[in-house]
């Protein structure tokens, strides 16, 4: 293991953690010299219905723009960022940032333009007593409308100890949607979206991936694409809404849609982009609706 290969002096590697134990001290002190020196930024990527390629919503995704090491994957900062507390900070800003953003494009481009506006929520913050007033705070200061942004969380979040959290049904009262992320790759997935006030599901990536292979063999496609089947059922069952996550090719498109599967979000359909680029995007269908009529 990583914890073996290390010696003496030298940065070692936890069981279990993705990231070295030293690092991670340093982690966090330069995470707090980032938030005061406003090096996050927010990118978005888009999620769009399937049939149309019609931008439905997007993702907000954050990054971090080193000074020295360029720009830095969340992969690589969220669980110090979680683990230190600063998620608390840092999620408050994407959160802020996302419901401006998303409030000016509803003014610059229409109610139809963009449905809504999601962002990923880490337990520290679900748990934090001033989460749902930030929230709250957020949109009345942007102006957004409740039922435009979707809060999306884990099922590891969701849950504290055997309870789910008091702040998610308080969320859902306010109209806030909240979605599923990452959704089949639990422990208790099933049971937990029964009762869960959730929105909308998340097919996770590992899902995905693979699902378009055609080797002959229907059995094995049949296995390969038996999750994918049964959260489409499920969700339909719960009446929520779904979104396959990490689509890379058009082959994944087509097997998805024959699924049931309406929504998706990959780099074959889109990328993260800035919140320029998403204007872009959004500019141009709307040329496109309006030559159509
Ligand atoms: P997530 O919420 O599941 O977000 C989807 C991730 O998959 C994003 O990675 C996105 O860039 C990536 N992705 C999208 N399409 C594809 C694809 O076709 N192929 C592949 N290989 N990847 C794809 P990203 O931006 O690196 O974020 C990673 C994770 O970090 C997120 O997973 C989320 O859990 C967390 N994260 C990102 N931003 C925030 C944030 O503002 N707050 C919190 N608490 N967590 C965040
Ligand atoms: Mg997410
Ligand atoms: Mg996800
Ligand atoms: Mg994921």
């Amino acid at each position: 293991t990583a914890k073996q290969q290390g010696k003496a002096g030298f940065v070692r590697y936890a069981e279990g953690m993705g990231e070295p134990v030293l690092a991670h001290m340093q982690l966090g002190s330069e995470l707090r010299r980032a938030l005061d020196n406003n090096e996050f930024r927010v990118v978005y990527q888009p999620i769009v219905r399937l049939g149309t390629g019609r931008l439905i919503g997007v993702e907000a995704l954050v990054r971090w723009h080193h000074p020295a090491r360029g720009v830095v994957s969340p992969a690589e900062f969220i669980p110090a960022a979680e683990r230190t507390g600063l998620i608390v900070p840092l999620g408050r800003l994407v959160l802020r940032e996302t419901c401006r953003q998303a409030a000016m494009w509803l003014a610059d481009f229409g109610p139809d333009a963009l449905r809504e506006a999601g962002l990923n929520v880490s337990a520290r913050q679900l748990h934090d007593p001033d989460f749902v007033a930030d929230v709250a705070d957020a949109l009345a200061e942007s102006g957004l409308p409740n039922e435009r942004l979707v809060l999306e969380v884990t099922e590891s979040a969701v849950l504290r100890g055997q309870q789910i959290s008091r702040a998610l049904f308080e969320l859902d009262r306010m109209g806030i949607r909240l979605a599923l992320d990452d959704f089949g790759t639990g422990e208790s997935s099933l049971s937990l979206l029964r009762a869960f006030p959730a929105a909308i599901v998340k097919l996770d990536k590992s899902f995905v991936d693979g699902i378009e292979i055609d080797d002959g063999n229907p059995a094995a496609a049949d296995a390969r694409q038996a999750v994918a089947r049964a959260v489409i059922q499920l969700a339909r069952a719960l009446s929520l809404d779904t979104v396959a996550e990490g689509i890379e090719s058009p082959e994944q498109v087509a097997v998805l849609r024959e699924l049931g599967y309406a929504l998706g979000q990959g780099y074959h359909l889109a990328e993260p982009m800035s919140a320029d680029g998403i204007s872009r995007l959004l500019a141009r269908q709307a040329i496109t609706v309006r030559s159509v009529i």
